[in-house]
């Protein structure tokens, strides 16, 4: 169970515009929609990841302490090893990633959804800070959003043995939220979306799972690193370039 707020779909506004901005920035995106003769059925991106060489621009939209802005770009770079994009923090608010911490949710905007949203409004929540014992793992977390990752606790493969009545329970008496956002958030799979490494209940894309909420036998812990198949979705979808003229992609 999270400490600090469960991290929750941000609502897409305009799908048609999602779906635009996704192909516009990456026309990959439409071959990992359609499963074109390849099995991609990604949970990476649901088509929504950004050109393999972008360069995002991330802003701070409140103006936290300098302590807080520090322990969460520290978090943010301990994706840049693993994907072809570059990032850098910009004093201006008009990034393409833009942070606030002035809010009570941890949550982000899905790999491209951030090209809708509309100038001066944030695309990425943080609520946890670096006192609390998840906050690592919610920057490291949200920031897998930003790269276009979904919930791998929704992934169609996952077959979680969750014991819903106690889960609506707990959800609504621990962070008010009702059956709709449970459903949404915990048990609907995400069917239009194409994966390319098969269920990783390591992924810090995971939601925890506490045995109590489920048969009584499987549990997930919170998982606080980058899982050795989160590394691979990002060699796959961002791949490095080796000096050699190859690349790392993934088979
Ligand atoms: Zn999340």
């Amino acid at each position: 169970m999270y400490k600090t707020r469960p991290c929750l779909n941000l609502e897409i506004e305009d799908p048609v515009a999602s779906f635009r901005a996704a192909i516009n920035e990456n026309s990959k995106n439409i071959s990992y929609t359609n499963n074109s003769g390849l099995t991609y059925r990604t949970m990476a991106l649901n088509a929504k990841c950004w050109h393999p060489s972008r360069h995002l621009t991330i802003s701070f939209m409140d103006n936290p302490p300098a302590s807080l802005k520090e322990a969460i770009k520290s978090h943010i770079w301990e994706w840049a090893d693993y994907v072809s994009l570059t990032f850098s923090f910009i004093d201006s608010k008009d990034g393409v990633i833009r942070i606030t911490t002035d809010t009570t949710q941890n949550a982000s905007q899905i790999g491209t959804d951030a090209l809708t949203v509309a100038a001066g409004k944030p695309t990425m929540f943080i609520y946890a800070r670096p006192g609390d014992a998840d906050f690592r793992t919610v920057v490291i977390h949200e920031f897998g959003h930003a790269l276009g990752f979904h919930h791998e606790h929704l992934h169609p493969d996952a077959n979680i043995p969750w014991n819903r009545p106690k889960v609506y329970q707990e959800y609504a008496e621990k962070w008010g939220m009702d059956k709709q956002s449970v459903d949404l958030n915990i048990f609907t799979p995400i069917d239009e979306a194409i994966t390319v490494t098969p269920y990783d209940p390591t992924s810090i894309m995971h939601y925890p799972v506490e045995k109590e909420l489920t048969d009584g036998k499987f549990e997930i812990p919170m998982n606080t690193e980058i899982s050795w198949q989160d590394k691979r979705i990002c060699a796959h979808f961002y791949p490095i370039e080796i000096p050699d003229g190859g690349s790392c992609e993934s088979p």
